[in-house]
């Protein structure tokens, strides 16, 4: 079994190499086969032409006359035949030399040159042909071509050609495939090393882009999953050390204020037991938190969506709010129009609006605003919940969503993970964007599916 890419792809286009020159090769013994009965044919005929030509002379004359031969002769040679004739005795009668001789020495050296007899082959032998005329027998005819290198000369080009195109041509066809497949599997080498860097848990681990194509459309994707891998292994172990520094805090509280009660320092009184009482609650905000979250990561399953009135809906909201909004000097206004209608679960929009309005308070401060504006069309309803507080500085705003993730030492950062969980549990998305020191909008938007404005 072939295992590598790299081997196969090599394999692929060498055999289209192949096929290609194998065609070139099956072109070529057509083409000489075809070259070689046109040849063939075209001499037959040519012999033909002479016999009737001598047989025709014998006619004329009566008998075989010696001028008429000679023409016969050298019009022969111009066919491309070296011929001798002999007559019923057996006797030469003329033969192409001789024929040669008796023209004037200019005529001859140019005849000579034309036909090319003198390199009339030694291998090629002469033919016989009976004559005849009106049935009796004439003579006999002995006749061999001057030319037959000439086929040999086509055959040997054609080889030469044909090698040329191996070699030349094959030999860059070889190298070609090389160049081309290791350049089409270095890419995949180089990703499969990378996977098999983030297996052993390096998160870090990236391939380079080059391109476009689809192997570097696999390689981003590949890049930007293990960037989310590594964010998301970087706040689980966060996740982690939070989780024991929150519950670390209290614990000691509870401890040292116990131990101090057993030794006798701190008195059982009622407001050391209160103390106690707020550590133990303050724990246990931490494990609901937790509990919260996990509730809503599951949310999707126990949604008991309905149709719900968001300006009754919403104004309830700010009226839990309006005692903590006062004591902070902050104002809260709402926008929304008469029998505007989502599709929600109450409990759970409940639940995303507190929280999103509980972090606008914290981080608004005396005199500030915080608006919450609803609109919708026939497909969605939104909601947002807009402040003009402190702002998220734009290096942590991709991760505000990721659990434990806070961008101060208030709170548990699970707020706004809980928020995006029961969204998304909607079909929904929630969005935020945000300016440094002047105020945050976070914008949740619901699938409406129809029942907007419906009463
Ligand atoms: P927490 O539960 O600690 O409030 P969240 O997940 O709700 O955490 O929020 C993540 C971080 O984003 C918090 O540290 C908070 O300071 C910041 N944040 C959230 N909402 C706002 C806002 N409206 N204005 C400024 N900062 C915000």
């Amino acid at each position: 079994m072939i295992k590598s890419l790299w081997v196969k792809f090599l394999i692929l286009l060498l055999s289209v190499s192949v096929i290609a020159l194998s065609a070139a090769f099956i072109v070529r013994e057509l083409l000489v086969a075809d070259f070689r009965g046109y040849r063939e044919g075209e001499i037959e005929d040519r012999v033909y032409w002479i016999t009737a030509a001598l047989e025709s002379s014998f006619e004329k004359a009566p008998g075989w006359n010696r001028q008429r031969l000679i023409e016969d002769t050298i019009w022969s040679l111009m066919l491309g035949f070296e011929i001798k004739v002999y007559d019923t005795e057996g006797e030469l009668v003329i033969d192409t030399e001789s024929a040669i001789e008796t023209l004037p020495p200019l005529t001859r050296k140019r005849i000579t040159a034309i036909s090319e007899q003198r390199y009339a082959p030694e291998e090629s032998k002469f033919l016989p042909y009976v004559l005849f005329l009106g049935g009796t027998e004439i003579g006999r005819l002995e006749l061999r071509f001057l030319h037959p290198q000439r086929e040999t000369t086509f055959i040997q080009r054609s080889n030469m050609l044909l090698f040329f195109s191996l070699f030349t041509l094959g030999g860059i066809a070889v190298v070609l495939s090389i160049v081309f497949s290791r350049k089409l599997t270095n890419p995949i080498k180089q990703l499969t090393g990378a996977v098999a860097a983030v297996e052993k848990g390096n998160l870090k681990s990236r391939v380079e882009m080059s391109g476009s194509d689809e192997i570097s459309r696999l390689s981003e994707a590949f890049n930007r999953m293990a960037k989310t891998l590594d964010v998301q292994e970087s706040l689980r172990k966060k996740m982690t050390s939070n989780i024991a520094h929150e519950l670390r805090t209290p614990l000691t509280v509870i401890r040292g204020e116990l131990e101090g009660m057993m030794d006798g320092l701190i008195p059982i009184d009622g407001e050391h037991i209160q103390s106690l009482h707020a550590e133990i609650g303050r724990m246990r905000k931490i494990i609901e938190g937790l509990e919260e979250l996990s509730q809503a990561e599951a949310s999707y399953l126990t949604l008991r969506k309905e149709s719900i009135e968001l300006k009754p809906f919403l104004q309830n909201i700010i009226m839990r709010f309006m005692k903590m909004a006062h004591d902070r000097g902050v104002q809260m206004h709402l926008e929304c129009e008469d029998g505007l209608r989502a599709h929600a679960d109450p409990d759970r929009l409940s639940q995303i609006m507190i929280n999103l309005i509980n972090n606008s308070l914290k981080a608004t401060g005396r005199n500030g605003q915080i608006r919450l504006r609803a609109a919708g069309d026939e497909t969605a309803a939104t909601i947002s919940v807009i402040d003009d507080g402190a702002g998220i500085k734009q290096e942590d705003l991709p991760f505000i969503f990721e659990r434990f993730y806070r961008t101060s030492s208030d709170g548990l950062g699970l707020g706004l993970t809980i928020v995006r969980e029961l969204v998304e549990a909607h079909g929904g998305t929630v969005m935020v964007s945000s300016k440094y020191g002047k105020g945050s909008v976070f914008t949740v938007s619901l699938p409406d599916k129809g029942l907007h404005n419906s009463s």
